[in-house]
């Protein structure tokens, strides 16, 4: 079984971006920038946008950090946000989510330009990724596909199955397969038997939020297996397929940690110098 590892993918990817930034400061005397806003002070939030911060100057971006407290009110935001995206030195704009309840998540994410959305969660970018165009990914499918495509890089004809339809992963990681030819099917807590679509997939990529529900009989032998999932248990942090089981049946596996985590911030660095290359044509 191949162990997909997401620090080693993530840190050639790291040195490849910050080879790119270094080209466009000789070409164009600029750096790309990337702005986060912080609102509150959730730990896990600070933690990754700390993360964010300390990679994106590790590659050479200009990078900027606003913090506002809980308080803050939506205007206040919405106002830095039109700020931010009228300022030339900023390529990227990323909205720390979850955001406190008095602030309406879709009038932040659509009050930032799309051309500086490094998220992807615009409707515009989103309809973009939809319908084949550029756009800017959001940057977790992002990382799972340049994962999947290190170990496959012809996925044509491939059955994918994803595994969650939220906005943030399993939406955009059916476009990005299905970009690439896979006949994809996409299940949620609806479908009626999850293992019987798994066992059909050459491809699983599962972003659910279910500590280890994924298991070794659900995977095909030989088939990729992506696992997203996040999730704090009593014996630590585990994905949402389990390990153990499946990397005895599967072709290739990310793990949890060290797997999907380090190549979402890798693809916001992407993001960010992406939108700038786009800004400069
Ligand atoms: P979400 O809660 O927005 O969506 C979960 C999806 O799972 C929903 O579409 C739901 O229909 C589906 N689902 C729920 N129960 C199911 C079941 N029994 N069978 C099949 N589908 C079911 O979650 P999300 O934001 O997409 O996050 C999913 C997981 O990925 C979480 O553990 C989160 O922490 C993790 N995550 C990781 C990264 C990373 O960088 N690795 C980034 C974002 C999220």
């Amino acid at each position: 079984m191949i162990l997909i590892d997401g620090k080693k993918a993530a840190a050639e990817l790291r040195a490849e971006l910050k080879e790119e930034v270094a080209e466009l400061k000789s070409k164009h005397n600029k750096v790309p920038g990337l702005t986060v806003i912080l609102i509150g002070d959730l730990t896990p939030s600070q933690i990754y946008v700390r993360n964010k911060e300390k990679s994106a100057n590790e590659v050479g971006l200009k990078s900027e950090v606003i913090k506002y407290p809980d308080s803050v009110e939506e205007k206040t935001v919405l106002e830095k946000i039109q700020e931010l995206n009228s300022d030339e030195t900023v390529s990227g704009i990323l909205v720390q989510l979850p955001l406190p309840k008095h602030i309406d998540k879709q009038k932040v994410i659509e009050a930032i330009d799309p051309s500086k959305d490094v998220d992807g969660f615009h409707p515009m970018n989103v309809g973009n990724l939809s319908s084949g165009y550029e756009s800017s990914i959001p940057c977790t499918p992002l990382g799972c596909y340049l994962l999947i495509k290190k170990i496959e890089p012809n996925l044509s004809g491939k059955k994918a199955v994803v595994v969650g339809r939220s906005n943030l992963n399993g939406k955009p990681m059916t476009q990005l397969l299905l970009k690439e030819n896979c006949t994809v099917t996409i299940t949620h807590s609806k479908t009626k038997d999850l293992k019987a679509e798994c066992l059909e997939a050459d491809i699983i990529v599962a972003a659910v939020g279910i500590p280890e529900l994924v298991r070794g009989d659900w995977v095909k032998r030989d088939a990729i297996v992506i696992d997203v999932g996040i999730n704090k248990t009593d014996n630590g942090i585990v994905g949402d397929v389990h390990f153990d089981e499946v990397s005895k049946n599967a072709k290739a596996l990310t793990p949890v940690p060290g797997g999907v985590g380090p190549m979402t911030i890798a693809c916001l660095l992407k993001n960010t110098i992406d939108c700038f290359k786009r800004s400069q044509i």
